[in-house]
């Protein structure tokens, strides 16, 4: 799979450095589009999905990998869609595996709901996956499915369980949304500090236009997280960073990190180091902007790497100093057309 892998010499590895001097180190590949669940925040409940040849392929996708690699991309996030339903994503993580190796990549990890990962968990520790991030927003089975509209929560507690048995250490992320799992900050913290995990809470994002609720419904600040954990819980600030935007804080009575992901009221544009790149091979340089660039055109036009290596430095070159998203009432329309599940959480 890495026939094409290679930098040609003539377009050697700079780093990629964008405007206002930001290094980009980390990138998120979403692998599909598809998922096997329909959360309200994220999906309507019909959705259609991208026609199969306006896809990457898992060779045009570890192409793509291996020239961000080769330019400095230090970590590497495969998210989705669900990745894992991806038909042989497991070939992917197998080929992308010699980064690691090689001591390219410092770092291989996913984005996942958990439903296969009873089946996989395994197969990414066996390819150098060390951390995993799971969704997670509520511990209740029938609030999971009405979440989720598909989802078996014993299934995805099943999945989360198979992977730390393999090793993996595992990262819950709950999106916080008012009037629906409010009441389970807490719980949801102890779960995961119990079974010696993470717990990151993220603000819902205006993104892509849903039949669910209206966002201005959903969106709870982190603010109002953290004083309900701060109800049952003594937080202290800690310098804690994953090389994401998380903002983390230790809970005294569990000794466990609680996250916080607030790309709404807390602007952590200034230390962004990551772009992101869709299943079609669209980057974009800003989860928050529209301005992208076609990197699928340039992988398909040629078998060598150097039009694909112009058009990434071309488009990082143009990497906007900051996002403008907004939820309030006059602004009921998404900031961003696009669904999470395109560009990738
Ligand atoms: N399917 C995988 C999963 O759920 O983990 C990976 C893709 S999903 C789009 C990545 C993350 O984005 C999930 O944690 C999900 O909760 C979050 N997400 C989806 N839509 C969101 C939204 N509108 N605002 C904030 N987070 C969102
Ligand atoms: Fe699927 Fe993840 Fe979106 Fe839920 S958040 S619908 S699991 S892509």
């Amino acid at each position: 799979m890495n026939a094409h892998s290679q930098t040609p010499a003539a377009s050697a590895p700079a780093p990629l450095i964008d405007p206002f001097g930001r290094a980009v180190s980390y990138v998120r590949v979403s692998v599909t589009d598809r998922c096997d669940f329909r959360c309200v925040y994220c999906m309507s409940e019909h959705m259609t999905f991208l026609p199969r040849k306006d896809l990457l392929t898992l060779e045009e996708l570890d192409r793509l990998c291996a020239a961000f690699i080769a330019r400095g991309t230090k970590k590497l996030r495969i998210t989705g869609g669900e990745p894992l339903v991806r038909h042989d994503v497991m070939k992917l993580f197998r080929a992308l595996s010699r980064h690691l190796v090689s001591g390219a990549l410092e770092e291989l990890t996913v984005t996942t709901n958990g439903s296969q990962l009873a089946r996989f968990a395994q197969e990414l520790a066996d390819c150098g996956v060390k951390r995993i991030n799971v969704s997670l927003d509520t511990l209740d089975p029938a609030r999971f499915r009405t979440l989720t509209r598909t989802g078996d929560l014993a299934r995805v507690m099943a999945g989360i369980d198979a992977a730390r048995a393999a090793g993996l250490k595992v990262k819950l992320n709950a999106v916080a949304l008012k009037g629906v799992n409010e009441d389970e900050f807490v719980s949801l913290v102890r779960f995961a500090h119990d079974r010696g995990m993470d717990m990151t809470f993220i603000e819902v994002m205006p993104l892509g236009e849903l039949d669910g609720p209206a966002r201005v419904d959903q969106y709870l600040p982190m603010s109002s997280v953290r004083d309900r954990l701060a109800e049952a819980f003594t937080l202290t600030e800690i310098d804690y960073r994953t090389g994401g935007p998380a903002r983390y804080m230790r809970t005294e009575e569990t000794g466990g990190r609680v996250g916080f992901i607030t790309p709404l009221t807390h602007n952590f544009c200034e230390s962004c180091n990551r772009v992101r790149v869709t299943c079609t091979g669209t980057l974009f340089m800003c989860l928050g902007q529209e301005d992208a660039a076609d990197l699928r055109a340039p992988l398909r036009e040629s078998a060598d790497d150097a039009l694909l290596h112009a058009a990434i430095e071309a488009a990082i070159r143009r990497k906007p100093k900051g996002h403008d998203f907004v939820i309030d009432r006059a602004t009921q329309a998404p900031s961003v057309a696009r669904h999470m599940s395109t560009t990738g959480g």
